[in-house]
């Protein structure tokens, strides 16, 4: 909790100074990354046992608990993914821009019969998770549930109706701007086009 005043005195959207690690020791994270390869989506990413489990979410998560939104599971991340911004170079897997669109802690809130705590790795072979988030976009329960509907073993993400619920807000299209740096999707290929992967801010390019 050591940079919680640091970051209450500052809007990461309109400064490009960091945000720090967004997370404690030991506290599991979840990142979205808003990513245009051949079609834009947003990745969505739980630390669970050393890796991001993840999901592509073609529309983007809702705040309104009325809105299932398809989320198809990919392929585990390496943790230090959830740092990655920038444009993945055309003819490499996923070509195109990626933005840190939200990131924070998260919290277990799914319990057994017996009121104890169900392992992540149990709710993700169970393809039932239920986490709480506080993002800087996204905060409150959310559920990744599996669902065979259209028998390809894909997923719905749907907020839970809790105090955090809110049909009115629509982050994906009110804030679209990456929380690291500020940027839109649009701004970070711009930048790739031009030659520029100078995300650290360092003044080199490599
Ligand atoms: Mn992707």
């Amino acid at each position: 909790m050591s940079l919680e005043e640091y970051r209450e005195k500052r809007d990461f959207r309109r400064t490009e100074e960091p945000a720090g690690k967004p997370v404690e020791e030991g506290e599991p994270f979840f990142v979205i990354q808003e990513h245009d390869a051949s079609n834009r989506h947003f990745d969505f990413r739980l630390e669970v046992d050393g890796v991001l489990k993840s999901w592509a979410v073609p529309k983007g998560p809702s705040t309104d608990p009325s809105e299932q939104r398809l989320a198809i599971p990919t392929e585990d991340h390496p943790v230090e993914y959830a740092d990655f911004e920038g444009v993945i170079p055309e003819g490499e897997y996923g070509a195109g821009p990626v933005l840190v669109w939200d990131r924070g802690p998260y919290r277990n809130i799914r319990e057994d019969d017996d009121g104890e705590l169900v392992p992540l790795t149990k709710q993700v072979e169970d393809g039932h998770i239920t986490v709480r988030l506080q993002g800087e976009k996204l905060r409150g329960g959310y559920a990744l549930i599996r669902t065979d509907f259209r028998g390809e073993g894909n997923w719905i993400l749907v907020k839970m109706d809790d105090d955090e619920a809110d049909a009115r807000r629509n982050p994906v299209s009110t804030e679209p701007e990456s929380i690291l740096s500020g940027r839109t999707l649009d701004e970070v290929a711009a930048e790739g086009r031009d030659g520029e992967s100078d995300r650290d801010g360092s003044g080199e390019t490599s």
